[in-house]
């Protein structure tokens, strides 16, 4: 692979719009721009979706064949590896090492789907009620069937181009929809070598589709097509919400994975050292453009100076810099409207009186650059507290008991994922049930595994992904009942 040849590609695309440039967050610089894929794109790739679903190419395919494929893409992802992480590395400016290793786990993610693919069954059920509700009958059998939903759209956003691709069309493709694909309009690049690999894979024309454009375009139409029986969508709740909307013209299925603003409880008998490496890392790893990133820590008042003090020396610890900078860990944030946003929740902090421990400026360098940021003097009426900055800054409050912890954790729209360090494992526990998170971490954080579920509380989302749950959401239930 060339990463001219992936840009030729894209260049070539259809669309019917305007040209949307792709901005390398590091330097600034344009890499290339495409043409948006609008309404007329969407509508093309729907119905060459709908035709693969009705000619049943796909899920019409023993699940062993079916599995055998998205093995298939798993090794094709592994050896290329390499090319997959150089587009994302490039596209976002993250860490090539770490865009390497999230491709090791993408690749796991369609074995691990792939071994779904034999195991989607309905059950056989003896009926209960004797005689059916008229009485006519007697002697009956019932079973259900597990089946695809049909033609799913799929829309994600930039922070893991690979990862995210492969968390929707992972269990989709096991559950056997076809699909209709749109990554976000910053990062198509890897969109467009993952599509040479599911064909290279064997996966049949019309499956998976391709779009590539702006949200507010081809996101829409999607999401407003007739035609598309689901929509999964991860990204904003602000977007998520829009997309409820514009689902109700044929009732789609939504599934939504949204924002976060996840509290990190640190109590004073946690293991300290361990706590204050996982909770800086658990909110600045990425420039804090991750759902789970711990953005709001609280600390048992006895440690609460330690804990601060020990925050900003993680914050001042890592180094930034692209990924062809020497020993960087973390990289930009994704594009310029991201850091004005991101500095836009700084300055309201500090036009209210936050303190800022560390950092809380771009540095002085070209890309979008914000230095990890430690504040302090935070209360809930804050916009600091409240909203999703998706940045590296982080709000640090001191507690008291559990009660109050539990009462300023819970303060939250969004219900993504909570932390607690504490090595009363009792507590630890009562926490867990007492935190209104889809996801808890005990003495551990920013945890994943793609066979545990995993879905938003509260405005966090709709439904889950991942595991069992994860591939149920891509089917439907049909009940057959019959007289013997
Ligand atoms: P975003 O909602 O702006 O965009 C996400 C995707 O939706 C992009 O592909 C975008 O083009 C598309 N989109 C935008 N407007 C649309 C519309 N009207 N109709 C259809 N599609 C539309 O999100 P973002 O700012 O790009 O990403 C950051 C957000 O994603 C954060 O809120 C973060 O928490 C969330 N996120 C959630 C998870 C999770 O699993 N819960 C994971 C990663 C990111």
């Amino acid at each position: 692979m060339t990463v001219d040849s992936i840009l030729d590609e894209l260049r070539s695309r259809p669309g019917d719009g305007d040209l949307i440039p792709i901005i390398n967050p590091v330097t600034e610089e344009p890499i290339a721009e495409f043409t948006d894929g609008g309404a007329k794109a969407v509508d093309e790739a729907v119905g060459r979706a709908r035709a693969s679903f009705e000619s049943a190419v796909w899920h019409g395919l023993p699940g062993n064949e079916r599995a055998k494929i998205m093995w298939r893409i798993a090794d094709l992802i592994d050896q290329h590896a390499g090319d997959l992480a150089a587009l994302d590395s490039l596209n976002t400016g993250m860490n090539f090492e770490q865009a390497k290793s999230i491709m090791g786990t993408s690749a796991e993610v369609f074995r691990y789907y792939g071994g779904w693919c034999t195991k989607l069954n309905g059950i056989a059920h003896d009926v209960q009620m004797t005689g059916g509700i008229t009485g006519a009958y007697s002697n009956m059998h019932a079973y259900t069937l597990k089946e695809p939903y049909g033609v799913v759209g799929l829309i994600f956003p930039w922070n893991g181009p690979v990862f995210n691709a492969a968390a929707k069309l992972g269990p989709a493709l096991a559950a056997g929809c076809s699909t209709v694909v749109k990554p976000a309009e910053e990062t198509p690049l890897s969109a467009v070598l993952l599509q040479r690999i599911l064909a290279e894979a064997g996966v049949p024309d019309g499956v998976v589709n391709l779009v590539t454009g702006y949200g507010h375009t081809a996101g829409k139409a999607l999401t407003e097509h007739p035609d598309v029986d689901k929509i999964a969508f991860t990204g904003s709740t602000e977007v998520g919400k829009q997309i409820i909307g514009a689902a109700a013209g044929n009732l789609k299925r939504v599934m939504l994975e949204l924002g976060g603003k996840s509290p990190v409880l640190i109590y004073d008998d946690a293991d300290l050292e361990q706590a204050i490496m996982m909770a800086g890392m658990g909110i600045f790893i990425h420039s804090g453009q991750g759902c789970i990133c711990g953005s709001r820590i609280f600390v048992q008042r006895g440690v609460y100076d330690q804990v601060v003090e020990g925050l900003s020396m993680v914050a001042n610890g890592v180094k930034l810099g692209g990924p062809d900078e020497e020993g960087t860990l973390i990289g930009p944030l994704i594009s310029e409207k991201q850091l004005g946003r991101v500095m836009g929740f700084i300055d309201d902090g500090k036009e209210n009186g936050v303190e800022v421990v560390t950092g809380g400026h771009r540095l002085d360098r070209r890309g979008y650059f914000v230095h990890p940021t430690v504040v302090t003097d935070v209360d809930p009426s804050m916009n600091l507290y409240q909203q999703e900055i998706f940045g590296p800054v982080v709000a640090v409050m001191p507690f008291d008991d559990d009660d109050e912890v539990v009462a300023l954790a819970n303060n939250s729209d969004y219900g993504l994922a909570a932390t607690a360090w504490t090595k009363d494992i009792a507590r630890a526990h009562r926490l867990a049930k007492r935190l209104e998170a889809g996801t808890v971490t005990l003495n551990c954080q920013m945890v994943f595994d793609h066979s545990m579920p995993f879905g938003g509380y509260k405005q966090s989302g709709w439904g889950h992904e991942w595991g069992r749950d994860g591939v149920e959401s891509y089917l439907q239930t049909k009940t057959v009942y019959t007289q013997l």
